[in-house]
C-alpha cells in the first residue's frame, strides 16, 4: 500500500483530536466560590475562568436563583454570569450547567450557605478595643510541615530577612491565650492570602489568589478556625486587603479578561506616589492619572477599578471574607491609590450588610487635610464622600516618634502631640482613628527613641489613653528594635519563642531582659486597664498646652474622669491643680494606675523625669 495513503487518515484523527482538544471547554475558576442567602443587595456576579467558556451557555434550575444577565467578554476564556437571588431564596446547593448545542460540557455544583445567625450585626473593631498588628510569617511557626510547599518557588530561609520565616495561623492560634493576657482584643494580620510569587512573598502585598489563604499560612478553613477560635476569646478579627493592585503572578495575568483589568497593560509606568495630587484642586490630568494608574512596583499590577467587573469582583471578594471569616474589620492598604469613586462605592456597600463593621483605611500622609479627606462625613470642596469609618493616624503616628525624639522646644518635642491634637477639627470621626507608634513599614519605635525606655513608657501611656484606637505591632511590648535603613524585613524581624528552636522565649518570659520584662508587664498593665475603661474609649478629651515639657489631659464623661500627665523633660516636675480646675472640679483624689499609689490631693502633683502618670480621679 501506497505510504502517503496510509498516513492520511492517522494525520486526519491527529487535526481531528487536537481541534477537539482546543474546544474542549474546562472549568478553572468560578468566582466567588460560594455565596449566602439573606444578604440586603439580591446580586451576586460569578466570574468564570475556562478554556472557550463563553462558547456555552450557563443554565441553573433553583428556587428563587436567576440569572439576569451573561456577559461574554474580549477573552473567550472568561464569562461573567449576573445572578438575581429573591428574597425566600432558600441556602442548598445546585448545578451550573454550561452547555454547548443542547449538552452540559461542564457542570459547577454551587453553593449558597445560611449566614451566620447575628453576622450582619456584629461588632466591628471600635474605640473599646486595643488592636496587636501581627505579621504571620513573623510570629509563630505552627506548623513546620508548610514551612515550604513544593511548586512554590519562594524559599524557607530563617537567616535571610525577605525569604519566607515559616510562621503561620496555626502559630498564631497557639498563642491566642498570650494576646489576650496582654490585653488585647482585636487581631490585625498582615495579608494573607496567596503570594505565590518567587521572592519577598513573606509580607503578602502581592496576591496571587484572592480566594485562597497561602498554604504556608495555612488553608481558609485555619483562618475561618483561628478566627473562631479569637472570638472565644474575646478578639477580634481584622483583615488586611488590596484593593490597588495584585501580584504579578495572579493566575489571571497569564490570560487576561480584558484589556483594561488593569492601568496600564502591557505599558505601565510607575505612580509617582505623590498622594497630594488627589486633592489637589490645581491638580493637572497627567500627574492625577500617573499618580492613580502607575502601578505601585512592577510586581504588582494595577487593576482598573473603573472597569466595572474589576470593581464588583473586589467589592464580592471583600463581603466573601467577612462573611466567611466572621470579620469585625478590615484594614484597607493603601487607600488612595485605587479609583475614589470605586473605594467609596464598596465601603457605603460593606456598611450597608454590615453596619456596625469597619474599615480603616491606610492613607500613609502626616498632614490631617489629606488624612480626613476619606472618612465618612467629610465635607470635601470637590463633593467627594465615602463611607470610611476609620483611618489609619499618621499625624499622630509622625507627632508621638517625633515628640519622643527631639529637643524640647517652641514647637518641637512634646508640644507635636498637643499641636497634631489641636487640628482634629478636620475629622467628622477622630475617635475612630486608629493610633499608633509604629507599624511593619516604620521604624521599630523603640529603635526611634534610640532605646530610650522611659520615651517608650511615655508614648505607650499616650497611646493607651489619648483618643481613637490603639494599635500595637508586635513584638513592640518587648521593645523589638529594626532600623528602616537596614531593610523592610528587618522591621518584621520572628518574635522570639514563635519557632521551636528559639533560645528566648516571649511567650514564657525565658531569656528575656528584665528591661524587656518590664515592657511587657508594662503594655499588659496598661491594655488590661484600658479594656474596662470606658472613659478612656469614647469619652471626652481635653487637654492643655503643655508647659515646661508636661503635657496634660483629661478624659471625661458624666460619671468619671482620667488625668494624664507627661512628663517629657529631664527634670523631677511639680504639677500645680489649680491651672486645671476646670478638669477637677468635683474631684480631691485619685489612683495613679502607672505606679499603683493612691494620691492624696491633687492641688500639687510631684512627676518624675521622664515619666507617665494616669491618675483615675475620685
Ligand atoms: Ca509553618
Amino acid at each position: 500500500m501506497n505510504k502517503r495513503i496510509l498516513m492520511f487518515p492517522v494525520l486526519m484523527m491527529m487535526v481531528v483530536s487536537t481541534l477537539f482538544a482546543a474546544v474542549k471547554p474546562t472549568l478553572d475558576h468560578v468566582e466567588p466560590p460560594f455565596w449566602w442567602t439573606g444578604f440586603k443587595n439580591p446580586e451576586l456576579q460569578l466570574m468564570v475562568h475556562g478554556t472557550d467558556i463563553s462558547k456555552t451557555k450557563p443554565e441553573i434550575n433553583y428556587t428563587g436563583v436567576e440569572i439576569v444577565a451573561v456577559t461574554s467578554v474580549e477573552n473567550p476564556n472568561y464569562l461573567f454570569i449576573d445572578l438575581r437571588l429573591a428574597d425566600n431564596t432558600q441556602p442548598g446547593k445546585f448545578d451550573i450547567l454550561f452547555k454547548s448545542n443542547g449538552k452540559t460540557v461542564f457542570t459547577y455544583n454551587y453553593e449558597l450557605k445560611a449566614r451566620e445567625q447575628g453576622s450582619a450585626n456584629r461588632d466591628g473593631f471600635n474605640n473599646s478595643d486595643a488592636m496587636y498588628l501581627i505579621m504571620p510569617d513573623r510570629f509563630a511557626n505552627g506548623d513546620l510541615s508548610n514551612d515550604q510547599i513544593a511548586g512554590m518557588p519562594d524559599k524557607y530561609n530563617r537567616n535571610e530577612q525577605y525569604d519566607r520565616h515559616g510562621g503561620d495561623l496555626k502559630g498564631i492560634n497557639n498563642h491566642l491565650d498570650y494576646i489576650h493576657d496582654q490585653g488585647y482584643t482585636a487581631i490585625w494580620l498582615n495579608p494573607v492570602l496567596e503570594n505565590d510569587m518567587e521572592h519577598a512573598s513573606y509580607h503578602g502585598y502581592a496576591t496571587t489568589d484572592f480566594y485562597r489563604v497561602d498554604r504556608r499560612f495555612g488553608s481558609n478553613e485555619d483562618y475561618k478556625k483561628l478566627s473562631d477560635d479569637a472570638r472565644k476569646k474575646g478578639i477580634k478579627m481584622v483583615m488586611d486587603m488590596i484593593f490597588n493592585h495584585c501580584g504579578s503572578n495572579h493566575w489571571w495575568m497569564k490570560d487576561m479578561p480584558m484589556k483594561d483589568w488593569l492601568n496600564g497593560w502591557p505599558n505601565y509606568g510607575i505612580t509617582t506616589h505623590r498622594k497630594t495630587v488627589l486633592q489637589d484642586p490645581y491638580v493637572s490630568k497627567a500627574d492625577f492619572d500617573e499618580m492613580a494608574d502607575g502601578w505601585f512596583v512592577s510586581s504588582m499590577p494595577d487593576m482598573n477599578q473603573r472597569n466595572p467587573f474589576v470593581a464588583k469582583y473586589l467589592i464580592q471578594n471583600s463581603i466573601w471574607w467577612i462573611e466567611y471569616v466572621g470579620l469585625a474589620g478590615i484594614r484597607m492598604d493603601t487607600y488612595p491609590y485605587p479609583d475614589q469613586h470605586m473605594m467609596a462605592d464598596w465601603t457605603c456597600q460593606v456598611l450597608n450588610e454590615y453596619p456596625k463593621f469597619n474599615i480603616v483605611g491606610e492613607q500613609w500622609h502626616t498632614n490631617p487635610s489629606l488624612v480626613s479627606y476619606w472618612q465618612r462625613g467629610k465635607k470635601n470642596e470637590n463633593g467627594y464622600t465615602s463611607c470610611l469609618p476609620s483611618l489609619m493616624d499618621f499625624p499622630i503616628q509622625d507627632a508621638i516618634v517625633k515628640a519622643f525624639t527631639e529637643n524640647e522646644g517652641w514647637d518641637t518635642g512634646i508640644m507635636r502631640l498637643y499641636e497634631t491634637l489641636a487640628l482634629d477639627f478636620e475629622y467628622p470621626e477622630a475617635d475612630n482613628l486608629v493610633v499608633f507608634a509604629d507599624n511593619h513599614d516604620t521604624e521599630r519605635f523603640f529603635t526611634a527613641v534610640r532605646e530610650d525606655f522611659s520615651k517608650f513608657k511615655l508614648a505607650m501611656a499616650y497611646l493607651m489613653t489619648t483618643r481613637g484606637i490603639p494599635q500595637v505591632y508586635y513584638g513592640g511590648e518587648i521593645l523589638m528594635t529594626g532600623r528602616k535603613s537596614d531593610g523592610d524585613g528587618m522591621l518584621r524581624k520572628d518574635f522570639p519563642g514563635g519557632w521551636p528552636d528559639d533560645n528566648t522565649n516571649a511567650f514564657t518570659g525565658e531569656g528575656l531582659t528584665d528591661q524587656q520584662k518590664e515592657a511587657q508587664a508594662y503594655m499588659k498593665k496598661l491594655a488590661n486597664w484600658r479594656k474596662n475603661k470606658t472613659v478612656v474609649h469614647n469619652g471626652e478629651m481635653k487637654h492643655y498646652l503643655p508647659k515646661e515639657s508636661v503635657y496634660v489631659y483629661f478624659r471625661y464623661n458624666d460619671k468619671e474622669s482620667v488625668m494624664v500627665v507627661l512628663n517629657n523633660s529631664k527634670e523631677n516636675k511639680t504639677i500645680k491643680g489649680n491651672r486645671f480646675a476646670e478638669s477637677l472640679k468635683g474631684f480631691t483624689s485619685g489612683t495613679d494606675i502607672v505606679s499603683g499609689k493612691s494620691i492624696a490631693s491633687l492641688a500639687s502633683l510631684e512627676v518624675a523625669a521622664g515619666s507617665a502618670m494616669i491618675i483615675e480621679l475620685k
